[in-house]
């Protein structure tokens, strides 16, 4: 009889039975080991949590007062006779990749993850593993970024002229890991940063676990309007189209996400700027982490699965897709069904290269 696998895939989660504990299980368990912060991962409710140090105050933020031990990258904790080990996965702050480790058997769970070095998260690592259970949100040739240090000079730029035009600026992204990256890599020669409180509450949590952030402003109702008008606003998601945005008006208005790779997806947002900015490996970057692994086998959990599982078992992998909960947070979700099933992945390639094809009727 084959011998059970290391770890294996239960209606609670990714699951180890001779360990006894599970990685980012979204109904309530005793042990679980969490890649990261996202709610799609880290859910509340279970009996014992363990994360990266860097995860600690925004789980406290997020799940409330939560029993948790928190370890540095690279340190191993046992669990019933089973390794387990953190390493960097570039996604955010704090973020990790999982390996477990019993009797030779190395896996590895990638969480979230993204290749570019962001200069704010640790750097992702490639683990060397047998078994690699990977993301694939981005998952589509489509999909390439541009380095960031283009991006950000293209949003600074984007800053200026409109502080020369009189339009306030707005930019938006998640709390946890894009408003960081927005924040660092600003030009402060231009003016200040004011923030929503949604993403000040983060910030303030990852302060209090002591990451250095640029100095940012909480826009509070006493906030003067033309001095924030002058500088930049960061907003969360849940900001597009509420009161409070337009009390800075007129302003332009910037979206930062992987999505804006598609042509449309500007517009359905209803912004004047599409930045394509990720904490998600792209195309290339999803392929070269499953390829630096050098592992047996990979199984994708969420994203463009189907096709993506499809194409890497045509490419010599052992590909496999698996049905999970995650993928449920603001940017990972593609702003309609991200069903590209049924269209052979090589009537893709040829339809989407150059990047900046037009997807957009197969994404509605
Ligand atoms: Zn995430
Ligand atoms: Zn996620």
């Amino acid at each position: 009889m084959p011998r059970k696998p290391l770890l294996e895939f239960t209606d609670k989660g990714i699951y180890c039975a001779k360990g006894k504990f599970y990685i980012d299980p979204w109904k309530p368990v005793d042990d679980a080991v969490i890649t990261h912060a996202h709610a799609d991962h880290a859910y509340v409710g279970h009996k014992h949590y363990l994360a990266h140090h860097l995860s600690r105050e925004v789980l406290y933020y997020r799940l409330g007062e939560i029993n948790l031990q928190t370890v540095e990258y690279g340190e191993t904790v046992m669990k019933n006779g089973v390794e387990v080990t953190l390493f960097p996965a570039g996604h955010v702050i704090g973020s990790a990749q999982i390996r477990v480790v019993s009797q030779g058997e190395i896996w590895v769970v990638s969480g979230d993850y993204k290749t570019e070095d962001d200069g704010v998260c640790a750097p992702f690592e490639p683990v060397a593993c047998h078994h690699f259970i990977s993301e694939c949100t981005f998952g589509m040739p489509v999909y390439q970024w541009k380095p960031q240090t283009q991006l950000f000079a293209d949003m600074n730029n984007w800053w200026q002229h409109n502080l020369e035009n009189n339009q306030a600026t707005v930019v938006v992204g998640y709390s946890l890991g894009k408003a960081q990256r927005i924040i660092q890599n600003l030009d402060l020669s231009i003016g200040k940063i004011y923030t929503h409180g949604v993403i000040e509450n983060t910030n303030e949590a990852l302060r209090r676990n002591g990451v250095i952030l640029n100095p940012t402003t909480r826009i509070t109702v006493d906030s003067n309007k033309d001095e924030v008008r002058k500088g930049i606003i960061i907003a969360p998601p849940s900001a597009v189209g509420s009161p409070w945005m337009r009390k800075f008006q007129p302003y332009s208005f910037g979206y930062c996400s992987g999505w804006m790779a598609i042509r449309g997806a500007k517009r359905r947002r209803a912004a004047d700027r599409g930045f394509v900015l990720s904490d998600h490996a792209d195309w290339n970057g999803l392929i070269s982490a499953i390829d630096a692994t050098g592992c047996e086998s990979v199984y994708l959990t969420h994203g463009y699965t189907a096709s993506f599982t499809r194409y890497l078992s045509e490419i010599g992998f052992d590909a496999h897709e698996v049905h999970t909960l995650y993928g449920g947070e603001e940017e990972e979700v593609a702003p309609s069904q991200p069903s590209l099933e049924g269209r052979g992945l090589d009537e893709q390639l040829n339809k989407v290269s150059p990047p900046g094809g037009d997807l957009e009727g197969a994404i509605l």
